[in-house]
């Protein structure tokens, strides 16, 4: 469904993503991990059609995306970490707003809308979007990139900045998704916020791959010292040295098998 290969981005003189590849199936659940800065809204952005790599390929169901990517823009909803939403809107207006954009008719997206409200258990009673907590606007955002119904979602940090409830619910959202055969790319700072609803998880640092595989893949391969090794991996100091690493540049490394 989603083949990417040997993407590169620059900004500037920096390389902020460098020769990424991967492939991702229709219904799965791939997790973009790394700090700020890794280069992950980066990625998600071109996956996304938004911005374009200087470098590499990418199809989406089969189009090539950095040569159309309007087409990929309608079987894809992208929710940026940050949402700007019209504040002074009502959900159900910003709701016929998007779905007018993707040229669907008024009865179509007010039940979609309903649909969505629902499952999001989202009762904003007439308020206006600014008037919302953060936590509903993160779902207002959220159903906003399912209003044309796309099969592939982009969200980059869906979890981020909300109360553990709001959180949760979001986890298990898109478990539904997914099971709705969704196949949904999402960014997060570590492994622990996504990791029970990840397919497929690849690792960024610094714009750099530096694991890539299926969960099971990395169970095996990490066993019970996958949280050491991934913390190291990322910067931070683990509890205990994982055993059988060994430093390569400035990244522990050696248990790592690289995944095709
Ligand atoms: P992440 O989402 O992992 O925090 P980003 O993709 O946002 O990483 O950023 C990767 C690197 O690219 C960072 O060093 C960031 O400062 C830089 N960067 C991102 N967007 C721009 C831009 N529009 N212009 C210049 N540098 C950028």
């Amino acid at each position: 469904m989603i083949n990417a290969s040997h993407l590169s981005r620059k900004y500037g003189e920096a390389t902020v993503l460098h020769d990424v590849s991967f492939t991702c199936e229709e219904g799965q659940i791939l997790g973009i991990i790394g700090h700020n800065g890794a280069g992950k809204t980066t990625l998600l952005k071109i996956l996304s059609g938004l911005i374009k790599p200087d470098s590499g390929s990418l199809t989406i169901g089969g189009v090539d995306v950095l040569s159309d990517p309007m087409q990929v823009k309608c079987q894809l909803g992208y929710l940026p970490e940050e949402s700007r939403l019209y504040e002074t809107m009502t959900v159900p207006d910003y709701l016929r707003f998007f779905g007018e954009i993707y040229g669907l008719d008024r009865e179509t997206v007010d039940s979609r809308a309903g649909i969505l409200l629902a499952q999001l258990s989202l009762n904003p009673d007439g308020k206006r979007i600014g008037n919302l907590s953060k936590g509903m606007k993160r779902k207002v955002a959220i159903a906003r990139t399912l209003i044309h119904d796309p099969a592939i979602l982009v969200y980059d940090e869906p979890g981020s900045g909300l109360d553990p409830m709001t959180s949760r619910f979001i986890i298990e959202y898109l478990k539904d998704l997914r099971n709705r055969g969704k196949t949904i790319i999402l960014s997060a700072h570590n492994l622990n916020q996504v990791e029970e609803i990840c397919d497929l998880v690849m690792i960024l640092k610094q714009g750099d791959v530096v694991i890539r595989g299926t969960m099971p893949e990395l169970r095996e391969q990490f066993g019970s010292i996958r949280y050491e090794v991934w913390f190291h991996l990322l910067g931070e100091s683990p509890l205990t040295l994982p055993v059988g690493t060994e430093k390569s540049g400035n990244l522990w490394m050696s248990t790592v098998r690289s995944v095709p």
